[in-house]
């Protein structure tokens, strides 16, 4: 009978593991649809400075409007996207969209940096590395204006390759951000060996400060620390009033969060923040 139930199991866990590849397997090709056909998008979500109490700069995330009118979330087909190769050519087309882009909100008076979200393959990529160059050659301003944001997870996939691209689109005036600080494998070691212009605390431990003791102690420290290390120091994740003075208090440097704006299109950023 044991050996009876353990065979079902197996074959029950088989099922399910297929399922799942071939879930998988569709959405891979379904990502790379997406980006023959031009299906992306690209939304902004405004940064805001605590010193002067304006727009500082964008994030730019991703969209997938889907046929139905919702968009799928990038945290899960970005996810699938890393699992192959096909993520340098979705970073590909961001970046590209980002900086054409840019030339529209410069046009209309925008000043600020735009932050992209980078993921652990890119930066292992000779390929992504030449395409940025490629980009830098043709209007070097655009070094002064990017700031790529990585996550902590990310860097420490290949520290090695992780530091030699941050120091090379760095020796290009890029700057960098450390995106979701606090949830990722510590990477302080990198922080005093690299130059990082900016460390932004995770939403989830923004989310809680006001309530849990811990959350609190996090994000007070990730902003001391940032300040002795010379960093910018960002926190995202802010819905209100409450966050947005206890944050003020900490002398946190910039502050983004649905209680400013959600992600929004280029039009809306334009009709809202600019001319
Ligand atoms: P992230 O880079 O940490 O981006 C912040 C996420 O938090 C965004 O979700 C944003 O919409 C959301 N958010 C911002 N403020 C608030 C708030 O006040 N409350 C709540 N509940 N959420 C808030 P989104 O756009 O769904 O993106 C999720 C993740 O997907 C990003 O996390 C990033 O890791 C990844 N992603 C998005 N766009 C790109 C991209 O172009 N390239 C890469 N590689 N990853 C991307
Ligand atoms: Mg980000
Ligand atoms: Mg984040
Ligand atoms: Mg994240």
């Amino acid at each position: 009978y044991e050996a009876k139930r353990t065979n079902k199991n197996l074959v029950y866990y088989d099922a399910e593991l297929s399922q799942r590849e071939g879930e998988i397997l569709l959405m891979t090709n379904k990502i790379k649809g997406a980006i023959e056909q031009d299906e992306f998008l690209l939304f902004y979500q405004p940064m805001i400075c605590t010193k002067t109490n304006k727009q500082h700069g964008l994030e730019v995330l991703i969209r997938w409007p889907q046929p139905d009118g919702s968009f799928l979330s990038p945290d899960y087909f970005i996810m699938i996207a890393e699992r192959s190769s096909l993520i340098l050519s979705v970073t590909k087309w961001v970046v590209i969209e980002a900086v054409n882009n840019l030339k529209v909100l410069q046009a209309a008076g925008f000043t600020g940096a735009l932050h992209i979200n980078l993921s652990a393959q890119d930066l292992n990529s000779h390929e992504f590395y030449d395409y940025v160059a490629e980009l830098f050659k043709e209007d070097e301003s655009i070094s002064d204006v990017i700031v790529f944001e990585i996550t902590e997870s990310a860097m420490m996939t290949n520290i090695q390759g992780a530091k030699e691209m941050i120091m090379a689109l760095n020796a290009m005036g890029f700057q960098f951000s450390i995106d979701d600080f606090g949830t990722g494998f510590s990477s302080l070691s990198l922080l005093r060996e690299l130059s990082i212009k900016q460390i932004k605390i995770d939403r989830s431990f923004v989310d809680g400060m006001l309530k849990q003791k811990a959350d609190y102690a996090i994000v007070k420290s990730i902003i001391f620390l940032a300040k002795q290390l010379e960093c910018e120091v960002i926190a995202e994740g802010i819905e209100n009033r409450e966050t947005e003075q206890e944050l003020i208090n900490l002398d946190c440097d910039y502050l983004q969060g649905y209680y400013y704006s959600k992600p929004i299109s280029l039009e809306d950023i334009k009709c809202k923040y600019l001319n």
